[in-house]
């Protein structure tokens, strides 16, 4: 579904990503994991469209998308879930939701709403609610369900159980793992090594904007590497 090579981007001339090579087929969960500061952030940004590439060739579903600009990938079917939930704050849950489908008026917009509300059943309670008073969890709910709003082939999912409590992430990637279930194709970053990696089909390893490991995502947790690196094992 996704071919991502060589790619390259920077801010100005700070070089962040050196020919970083990755696949997505359809129907995989994929986790990026890596440290702080590796470039997990800038990959999926540049993915989107929101950060400028510097070189290298995307193509989803065949079809370079590299030349196109965010709001267009949106279109074809890329939709991300941000660092950061970055939700509207005085916005309703309800009307962060509706915001996903800005690209998306097929009118299949109040399906979709009822199947997050079904996935996320404590959205539905607090539909009527400020998002900016919700949990860190249900901020993090809040924010999947406005990508997945936009009808996505492929979630980008940006450190999903960034500041969670332990039940909160369990909660979280278990949402991921039914929708793949579902048919969802994912590209999941998180520096939760673990976790990521044990819902993963496969998964890579970036060190400061390099792959540096690739392998299945069980493979990757065995792997004396990664444990004593990322898992602190
Ligand atoms: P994190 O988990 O902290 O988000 P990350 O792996 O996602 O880490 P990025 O956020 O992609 O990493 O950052 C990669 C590098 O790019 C870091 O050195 C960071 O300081 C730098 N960087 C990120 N955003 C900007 C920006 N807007 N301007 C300049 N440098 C940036």
């Amino acid at each position: 579904m996704l071919s991502i090579e060589g790619l390259s981007s920077a801010y100005g001339r700070i070089a962040v990503l050196h020919e970083v090579s990755l696949t997505v087929a359809t129907g995989e969960i994929v986790a990026l994991v890596g440290s702080n500061g590796a470039g997990k952030t800038t990959l999926l940004r540049t993915l989107s469209g929101v950060q400028p590439m510097t070189g290298g060739r995307l193509s989803f579903e065949g079809h370079a998308i590299g030349h196109l600009k965010a709001h267009a990938r949106v279109g074809l079917g890329i939709a991300q879930s941000p660092e950061g939930r970055q939700v509207f704050g005085p916005l309703s849950v309800e009307d962060n939701l509706r915001l996903g489908a800005y690209r998306k008026r097929d009118g299949q917009e109040a399906q979709r709403l009822e199947r997050i509300y079904a996935m996320f059943p404590v959205l539905a309670e607090r539909r009527r609610i400020a998002a900016m008073s919700l949990s860190g969890g249900q901020q993090q709910m809040l924010a999947i369900g406005r990508a997945l709003m936009a009808a996505p082939k492929l979630l980008l999912l940006d450190e999903p159980s960034l500041g969670l409590a332990p039940l909160l992430v369990d909660q979280i990637l278990a949402a991921v793992v039914a929708l793949k279930a579902e048919g969802m194709t994912i590209l999941l970053v998180e520096q939760n090594a673990s976790a990521a990696l044990a819902i993963a089909d496969r998964g890579y390893v970036l060190e400061t904007g390099r792959v540096v490991l690739e392998g299945a995502g069980q493979a990757l947790l065995a792997d004396p590497k990664v444990r004593s690196a990322y898992l602190g094992l």
